[in-house]
Order: C-alpha cells, then structure tokens, then sequence
C-alpha cells in the first residue's frame, strides 16, 4: 500500500513526477487541478461553479476539494494505494484528509516536497504546453517536440495551454502556495513522513530521489 502526496508550488514538476511514479508503482495519479479542468471542460455545475476562481489563480474552496477527493479515494483502483498531485493545498484539507483516512483505517505513508527556486518557476510555467490527445507536456525552451508541431508521443498536432499560466495568473498562484500551502511542510513533517527532494535537479535524477524516498519507508 502506498499513499503518496506531492507537495510543492505550481511548476515544480508534481504533475510530470506524478506520472512518472503512477507508472512504475502501478497506482492512479489524483490530480485535483485535472479533475477540475475536467468538470470546467464539460461545463458540469461544479465547473461552472469554479471555473473563474481557477481562472484566477484562486484557490477553490475546501469543501468543495474535499467532497471531491473523499469520492475519488473510494474508487476501486485506489485500493492499493494513490499519489495526490494537488491536494491537500490548506491545512483544513490535510486535516481532512486525515480524518477521511482515518476513518478508512488508513493513512498518508509518504509526502514528498519538491523544492525548487521559485525565481525559475515563472519561466517553467508560462512556457508550458500539452499534447490535447495524449496529454504529453512539452516546454518552449526546455521540452520541444523533436518535430515542430508534432507531439512525440503520440504524433498529434493539436496542443494546449492552461488558461491560468499567464504570468499574472502565476503570480497568484505562487502567493496562494505561500500562503495556504507551505504551512502543510512542518504539519507533515511533525508526523515524520515529510521527504523533501531537489525539484531543481534533472527530471530522472528527482524521479530516482522520489523512488529512494518512498523505498525508505519500505513501500515501494
Ligand atoms: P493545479 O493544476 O494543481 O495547478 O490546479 C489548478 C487550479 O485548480 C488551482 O489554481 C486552483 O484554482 C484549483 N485547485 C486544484 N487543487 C486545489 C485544491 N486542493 N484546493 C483548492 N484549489 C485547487
């Protein structure tokens, strides 16, 4: 069993590291921000209700996130186990989620801090964009397509930008972190499960950083 949180501030590379362990542990990525994006895409009630927040920058509030991820961890492929990408981002959502885990004779095995230089973050943001079909991510100046235009992965042409990577939006988003988010660190770290990795290293070398932090609790 292992449940996994990636803690860090927008761009640090949760999403993409996310998916990388979601791969080699065999357990679901739960994305919050996805999972938004996708009810603000479908114009369902809820994303009628947050999309301007997102759009913001803002956070969304915590019940809203709560009655979100407290549904998502009952589904059957979350039974042996799920990274969080996204959430808690308050401490009434940890505080939650503790409780809901709780509940379910549960708990977080492992959260996993990216730290990186936020100075470098609105460069990493603001150049960032998706494949629409796969959802491979590419960056104007660190991550092109190997042919312009044409995704590697899955050789689509289409491709996407967050309407909240502006840089105004990011400004938003980084205070938010500040703010709501950075006092979950020495919450986690009280309970003994905070790791904190180098966010500003290579992608494979923070993969393996995270791979060692999650073997050191024997969960792997
Ligand atoms: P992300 O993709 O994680 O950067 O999330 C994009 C946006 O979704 C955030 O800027 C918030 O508006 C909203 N959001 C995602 N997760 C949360 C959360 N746990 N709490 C509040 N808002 C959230």
């Amino acid at each position: 069993m292992t449940r996994l949180i990636l803690l860090g501030p927008p761009g640090a590379g949760k999403g993409t590291q996310a998916k990388r362990l979601s791969a080699s542990l065999g357990i679901p990525q739960l994305s919050t921000g996805d999972m938004l994006r996708a009810e603000v895409k479908a114009s369902s009630a809820l994303g009628l209700k947050v999309k301007a927040v997102m759009d913001a920058g803002k956070l969304v509030s915590d019940d809203i996130l709560i009655d979100l991820i407290a549904h998502r961890i009952d589904q059957p492929d979350c039974r042996k186990g799920f990274i969080l990408d996204g959430f808690p981002r308050s401490l009434p959502q940890a505080e939650a989620l503790d409780r809901m885990l709780g509940e379910r004779k549960a708990k977080i095995d492992r959260v996993i801090e990216l730290k990186v230089d936020v100075e470098a973050l609105v460069e990493r943001i603001v150049g960032r964009f998706t494949c629409t079909k796969c959802g491979a991510g590419y960056h104007d100046k660190f991550h092109r397509p190997k042919k312009d235009g044409v995704c590697d992965q899955c050789g689509g042409t289409e491709f996407a930008r967050r309407a909240d990577d502006k840089e105004e939006k990011v400004r938003t988003r980084l205070d938010a972190y500040t703010a709501e988010t950075a006092p979950l660190l020495p919450y986690y770290k009280g309970r003994g499960v905070l790791a904190t990795v180098d966010g500003m290293a290579s992608m494979d070398a923070v993969t393996r950083q995270m791979s060692q932090a999650i073997g050191t609790v024997g969960v792997a």
